[in-house]
């Protein structure tokens, strides 16, 4: 890889995206994908799952970051919906704000 940093930004972009880099849906912060929280809308059941093992399940995903702000964020604005063209319920909502709740009580 011969990488030059005359590159315009936008190049780069599209470079990490191939690189197992990934964008999270409420505020566009561009990632490896592990950072993310992966929500899929399994294939071909079309259930809307937390990806949170990250075995790849088949199927749309959307990436959002484990954030209070980004996922009021695509809450309020029907971000998850939108990008897996899915209705995603208010539960997947609650079980991502759970996972906050349970990190945020175990770190020091
Ligand atoms: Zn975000």
């Amino acid at each position: 890889m011969n990488e030059s940093n005359s590159r315009d930004s936008a190049q780069v972009e599209k470079i990490k995206a191939a690189k197992n880099e990934r964008r999270c849906v409420s505020c566009r912060k561009i990632a490896p994908k592990h950072e993310f929280w992966r929500i899929v809308k399994c294939h071909p059941s079309k259930k809307i799952a937390i990806d949170l093992s990250n075995i790849l399940m088949q199927g749309r995903s959307a990436y959002l970051c484990p954030t209070d702000s980004c996922l009021q964020s695509a809450k309020k604005k029907n971000r998850l919906s939108k990008s897996l063209k899915a209705t995603v319920t208010d539960e997947i909502y609650q079980q991502l704000q759970l996972l906050i709740t349970s990190r945020s009580e175990l770190t020091d």
